[in-house]
């Protein structure tokens, strides 16, 4: 697997991948691979001929400094899980590199009303950073596809409204969420559970997948306001301190009302250090 740092070199690399015709799919991540990630490269690599992996933690997104200081680094790791499987390019762009102006001048690209609700709501900025850095990325290495995982559902649509919007020539594709065997996300910021707090993380899982009996029992007719209002009090009953916990429309996470069928139930809390996420999706 060779790897790039530079923009220059990887376009090169990309001009001569074209110049043959092959198929080109990118997967942007901030590092720490997991077996989430690694699903992702696989299903890149079922769809085209060469995989870019970028790997870059992107500061635009973080919204605490001490968040981003802290944000696992495991380079070193990542690359033989990438050498394994094995990948065409890692790309490690430099920060001076993707934001030479310094962030506060850059460009940025922002999808207004999905930006700022659900988790935007609690983390303002952070949702333009990723649309900011995710376009720059789809620029550099103009893939046919890019490669997303639906476990950060909202961040997926709004990829997939900046890349329509933008009429950027990407296909943009989503992957179920890989999880443990308790049901728990896969994540990178899993690893800032305690071993006691890593016990009761399912309870964000195991809330969303009673949501969705609950909603399909009943065939969409309940009162969603209640049963988001009851499954908040259960996660803090269960030590967590959830911060939302939605019944949306999966088209455009508009808040859901019984007339909707395809429905997506979005969660966050706190456990300790990490701020965990999660979803599951109910087609009635
Ligand atoms: P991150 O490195 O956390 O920015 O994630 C990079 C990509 O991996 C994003 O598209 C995520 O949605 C995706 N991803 C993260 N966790 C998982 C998971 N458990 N299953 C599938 N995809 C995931």
């Amino acid at each position: 697997m060779d790897t790039e740092h530079a923009i220059p070199a990887l376009r090169a690399r990309i001009v001569d991948w074209r110049a043959r015709g092959q198929r080109i799919a990118l997967v942007p991540t901030m590092g720490n691979l997991h077996a989430g990630h690694l699903s992702l490269v696989e299903a890149a690599q079922a769809r085209a001929e060469r995989v870019v992996v970028s790997i870059f933690v992107n500061p635009m997104q973080f919204n605490d400094k001490q968040d981003f200081a802290s944000y696992p680094r495991t380079l070193e790791d990542d690359r033989r899980k990438l050498e394994d499987i094995p990948v065409d390019l890692l790309f490690l762009p430099e920060q001076a590199a993707l934001y030479p102006r310094g962030l506060e001048s850059s460009t940025r690209v922002t999808v207004p009303g999905l930006s700022d609700i659900l988790c935007g709501a609690f983390r303002p900025g952070h949702f333009a950073g990723v649309t900011t850095v995710v376009c720059m990325l789809l620029n550099i290495v103009q893939p046919d596809l890019a490669v997303f995982g639906e476990k950060d559902f909202q961040q997926l649509l709004l990829i997939r409204r900046m890349a329509h919007d933008l009429h950027l020539p990407v296909e943009i594709v989503g992957m179920p969420t890989r999880r443990e065997e308790d049901g728990l996300a896969m994540s990178s910021r899993n690893h800032y559970l305690t071993p006691e707090e890593r016990r009761r993380a399912p309870a964000l899982f195991q809330m969303l997948s009673r949501a969705r009996e609950t909603i399909l029992q009943h065939s969409g007719a309940c009162d969603f306001r209640d049963l988001e209002a009851d499954a908040m009090e259960r996660l803090r009953d269960r030590g967590l301190r959830p911060e939302y916990f939605s019944v949306r429309r999966a088209a455009d996470l508009a808040l859901a009302g019984p007339e909707d069928k395809d429905l997506v139930v979005l969660a966050a809390a706190w456990l300790g250090s990490a701020r965990l996420i999660d979803n599951v999706r109910v087609q009635g």
